[in-house]
């Protein structure tokens, strides 16, 4: 009998990485740490697996990006270029790999959180699947086969083109790359500086930022729709906490395939098929597990 395996996971954020060991969510201890320097937060998470009494057997990373996937790249697990400037370069892998002298597997934070809602949420037994969030940025994970698909990068869905009619939305968009790509035109802070509002929490239920924010988010789930044909797709991030967003959503979707696709999921239970996250533990966390017990 083999003895159980245990292993570590990582969900490296912007403003925390949250470090666990364990096998499963009912058996998993925790611990956050700010990140500051890459530096000084890399070696508190190195300390956090050194103190612990058992040890991992391989370690999942989940990053924010954009992260070098290709395990045959020579700089696989590399941080590409982040906003957060004294990250771009660093090799997470590299670092935490030569400290614990055990496999890491990295994969992006919003592939972690798919993984997650496909091990322990929403999307059980959903093996195709797309996860988006909309927040500060726009991100999307793909699974297929309930693995991220591989490609010469990770997808970038938040930076999709999607139709942008000036008359209705004379906002450019404020995408440094594209100005008016999805994020440009659908993140939180695109609805800020549209709206010339201090946070989009703070516009009303019926204002009209929603109607045009469930536009341009539908047209977005056509094209994953219509490209990737998931089995579901779980759509979240701070925006998505404005309640009447999905219906909106919803009713787009429907609208914009005008009933193209012989789906009844689409046709008659979209409600259950773009649906909001249902996992309410640590999603990441949890894929960053699943990704260690893929090495
Ligand atoms: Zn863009």
């Amino acid at each position: 009998m083999s003895e159980k395996q245990i292993y570590g996971a990582i969900e490296a954020g912007g403003t925390s990485f949250v470090c666990a060991v364990g096998t499963g969510p009912e058996d998993l201890i925790t611990k956050e740490i700010t990140t500051t320097t890459p530096n000084e937060t890399v070696s508190k998470v190195i300390e956090f697996f050194t103190s612990q009494t058992e040890k991992v057997s391989a370690i999942g990373v989940a990053c924010f990006g954009p992260v070098d996937l290709n395990v045959n790249s020579p700089t696989y697990g590399q941080i590409l270029s982040s906003p957060k400037l004294d990250w771009n370069g660093v090799n997470l892998v590299e670092k935490i790999q030569q400290a614990l002298k055990v496999p890491v597997k990295i994969d992006t934070d919003v592939n972690g959180a798919a993984i997650g809602e496909y091990r322990h949420g929403a999307a059980q037994g959903k093996n195709n699947l797309v996860y988006v969030t909309v927040g500060t940025g726009i991100g999307g994970g793909v699974l297929v086969n309930g693995k991220s698909l591989p490609g010469l990068l990770h997808t970038e869905l938040g930076h999709m083109f999607v139709p942008h009619d000036i008359n209705q939305d004379s906002f450019g968009g404020n995408c440094p790359y594209h100005a008016d790509c999805l994020e440009g035109l659908a993140s939180a802070g695109a609805i800020t500086e549209r709206w010339g509002t201090k946070k989009a929490s703070d516009l009303p239920d019926d204002h009209q930022a929603w109607e045009l924010e469930g536009l341009y988010l539908a047209y977005a789930m056509v094209n994953i729709i219509l490209t990737l044909s998931p089995e579901i797709i779980i759509i979240g991030g701070g925006v998505l906490k404005r309640k009447p967003l999905l219906k909106i959503i919803h009713k787009n979707v429907k609208k914009l395939l005008n009933g193209y696709l012989p789906l009844e999921a689409v046709s008659e239970d979209i409600e259950s098929y773009i649906i909001l996250p249902q996992y309410h533990g640590p999603a990441g966390v949890l894929g960053a597990l699943e990704l260690a017990k893929q090495t």
